[in-house]
């Protein structure tokens, strides 16, 4: 596989995910459920509080099941 192919994986993979708030346990109070908005990944609804803990997440969440999908893609 090319680096520019790998890296283009892992680009794409990276931006589907952002450091946001979401509806944890939907409906929201606005629906009249007990849900609450809380910061973090709203594409995981993985929560987290400070840019550091966003960057772990594609650090540790994100970039090695790339790299596994693109692993056994290829062999
Ligand atoms: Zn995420």
């Amino acid at each position: 596989m090319k680096k520019s192919e790998v890296l283009h994986a892992l680009q794409s993979e990276i931006r589907r995910h952002s450091f946001d708030t979401f509806v944890d346990e939907p409906p929201s109070v606005a629906q009249g459920g007990n849900g609450v908005v809380v910061p973090g990944c709203p594409t995981c609804r993985k929560r987290f509080h400070t840019m550091a803990q966003f960057v772990d997440h594609l650090a540790d969440d994100i970039l090695p099941g790339v790299l596994n999908r693109l692993s056994t893609g290829s062999e």
